[in-house]
């Protein structure tokens, strides 16, 4: 068998093209989008994930303000700048890029953000929301891997779930969107004693550890559905992902590449949950 591939930039681009017309629906009664994006230091891959989301708002038509600051800069006065966001009626969605300098209290930071700014879905409102069946946002790409299923037919109800990875931005809200969604679901890490064993038994496994080539073709279920969250480079420094790809795409039934799978469409749930949240703002104004 040879997998199915799911493209992510094509999917992105049809829900983008969604979200540029409800930004203009929203701006026509004087009510664009906002996003605000904060940035605190100089870690080069937040540079380039936030100028990401900054043009992907661009693109699409929401406002978007984009703050840099220094890593000297304090705690309390990034908390004084989210409680000016927060109060801000042109912003509709805060995101604070992770990982903050060490003197920072992440944790503190994102309690900070208003839950229904929280565009992120980290807040542990959210989580909570998320975890009672009641999600007000979901995490972007867990939200984003669920759209693919969606998207390319793939059944949940009653399937085998794997995750292997069990952060709170990734891992454990995508186990809980599977679990909502009527899928069997178990979550594996670094402790789980044979991962191998609990994959092969797997409809659908989401791996997301930073770990290349975790997942093997030996260890994939024929016709499976595997999500590659990962982000690595490889021995020549080429982008690639935590499943084995060349080997797994013979037995899996779909698969995502590296790059052009999970990774476009976590920013297009980004804008998602901004509009989402400015027609929320717009409804109880
Ligand atoms: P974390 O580092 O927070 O979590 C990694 C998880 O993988 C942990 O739960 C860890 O287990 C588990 N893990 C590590 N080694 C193994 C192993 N040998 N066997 C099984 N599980 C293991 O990462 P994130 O969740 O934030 O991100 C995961 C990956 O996804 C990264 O590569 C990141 O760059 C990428 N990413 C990609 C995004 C995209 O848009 N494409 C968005 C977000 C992340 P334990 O808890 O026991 O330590």
């Amino acid at each position: 068998m040879t997998a199915k591939l799911i493209d992510g930039t094509a999917l992105s681009k049809t829900l983008r093209a969604d979200v540029a017309s409800r930004a203009a629906a929203l701006a026509a009664r004087g009510r664009q989008p906002g996003l605000a994006v904060v940035l605190v230091g100089d870690n080069p891959a937040s540079e380039v994930y936030v100028r990401n989301k900054v043009k992907a708002c661009e693109d699409n038509g929401l406002y978007s303000s984009y703050d840099r600051y220094p890593s000297t800069l304090s705690e309390a006065d990034l908390l004084a700048r989210i409680d000016e966001l927060n109060r801000d009626p042109k912003i509709n969605g805060i995101l604070v890029q992770l990982p903050l300098p060490a003197h920072i209290d992440s944790h503190k930071v994102i309690e900070a953000i208003a839950p229904d700014k929280d565009v992120d879905g980290f807040h542990v409102a959210n989580a909570g929301a998320l975890m009672t069946g009641k999600p007000l946002f979901r995490p972007c790409t867990p939200y984003g891997i669920m759209k693919m299923f969606d998207a390319y037919g793939i059944a949940l109800k009653g399937a085998n779930a794997v995750v292997i990875g069990r952060s709170n931005i990734v891992g454990k809200p995508m186990a809980m969107l599977l679990l909502d969604a009527g899928a069997t679901v178990t979550i594996c890490h670094s402790k789980t004693r044979d991962l191998a064993a609990h994959t092969r038994e797997a409809d659908v496994v989401v791996v997301a550890t930073g770990m290349r080539s975790i997942l093997t073709a030996d260890m994939v279920k024929p016709g499976a559905a595997v999500i590659d969250v990962g982000m690595n480079r490889d021995d020549a420094g080429k982008l690639c992902g935590d499943v084995d790809f060349a080997g797994v795409k013979e037995v899996a039934g779909y698969l995502t590449p590296v790059p052009g799978g999970v990774g476009p469409m976590t920013i297009t749930m980004l804008l998602v949950n901004t509009i989402e949240a400015a027609e929320r703002a717009a409804r109880d104004a």
